[in-house]
């Protein structure tokens, strides 16, 4: 057989019980997510690309910064300060596999950082082939009275605002053949209660991925998306969901667990590389099973 099973190619046991606040820590993470640290390799599909990965210090953004790098990428990361130490681990993964990893930390919620990492980035770059945005904020509630205006605002101003203002910053540098990809979330498609602002924003993505990518196809700029089932990731077990559903957390799913980042670098490549050339306006379900549309 050349194919592994996917229903056993990764744990589908339950996850220990863990709590952390906001924003939660990959390196006290248990068990460790696998993003390709070691199982990515790379096939020099971005040789010389450079690119900005917003959340590139865990899960899924790290899953996205590493396997850039390895295919052959110089990569820019952003994170928040707290989050140094899972940052520097990414940048040591990356410089292991002989590629450059620039650390930018900064809260994307403030308007002016956005302009300032969008040209940081470009300066240490030396140029900028692709915005990698992963960058998220999940917090359940247990009913529609449960949503304050810090907390909406906060997601709100996490997962959209800053779509405008690196979308707005990057196109001083962006040039034809250049690609900018979002990160929505199944939740954009089937909206769970708990999480009325979070889905809401998600489908906020969706909504900008069609809208961008027709404005910016004009000028041979694509823009696609990627849209995550349940993986696990240091933001489900910091308020993303209920302790309840941390143990079956992803087993529901057709495929009976959940998601490894690892399990989206081919998504996040394929859509920044030349294969993906005739490819724009789309979203990319990765779910385990779960249909969007
Ligand atoms: P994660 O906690 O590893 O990533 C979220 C990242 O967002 C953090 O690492 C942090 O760097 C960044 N972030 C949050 N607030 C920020 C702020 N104000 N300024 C700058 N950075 C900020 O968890 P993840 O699951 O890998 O999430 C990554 C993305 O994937 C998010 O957009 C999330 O909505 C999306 N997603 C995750 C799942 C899942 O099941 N894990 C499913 C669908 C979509
Ligand atoms: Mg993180």
């Amino acid at each position: 057989m050349a194919g592994q099973d996917p229903r056993t190619k990764f744990s589908n046991q339950d996850y220990p019980k863990q709590e952390q606040p906001v924003p939660g820590l990959q390196h006290k993470l248990e068990p460790k997510p696998d993003c390709g640290e070691k199982s990515y390799e790379g096939h020099g599909r971005l040789t010389d690309y450079k690119m900005l990965v917003t959340g590139g210090d865990s899960a899924i953004g790290r899953a996205a910064a590493i396997a850039y790098a390895k295919e052959g990428a110089y990569v820019a990361i952003n994170y928040l300060p707290d989050e140094q130490q899972d940052a520097e681990e990414v940048q040591q993964v990356i410089e292991a596999a002989g590629r450059k990893a620039v650390l930018i930390a900064g809260d994307l919620r403030d308007e002016q950082f956005n302009y300032d990492l969008v040209d940081q980035a470009y300066q240490a770059l030396g140029g900028l082939d692709n915005v990698t945005l992963v960058a998220g904020h999940q917090q359940y509630k247990d009913n529609i009275k449960g949503f304050d205006t810090a907390s909406f605002a906060e997601t709100f101003e996490t997962n959209v605002y800053p779509i405008f203002w690196t979308v707005q910053k990057a196109l001083d540098y962006l040039q034809a053949g250049a690609t900018i990809t979002l990160t929505s979330s199944v939740q954009g498609y089937n909206p769970s209660p708990i999480l009325h602002d979070y889905a809401a924003s998600k489908a906020a993505i969706i909504s900008l991925t069609k809208s961008l990518s027709e404005e910016l196809g004009a000028q041979g700029i694509r823009v696609n998306c990627v849209a995550p089932g349940p993986f696990w990731s240091p933001l489900q077990i910091s308020g993303g969901q209920p302790q309840s559903k941390i143990p079956a957390f992803g087993q529901k799913e057709v495929l009976g667990r959940a998601g490894q980042p690892v399990e989206l670098s081919g998504i996040y490549v394929h859509l920044a590389a030349e294969e993906s050339s005739y490819t724009t306006g789309q979203v990319y379900g990765v779910t385990g099973g779960t249909q969007i549309d």
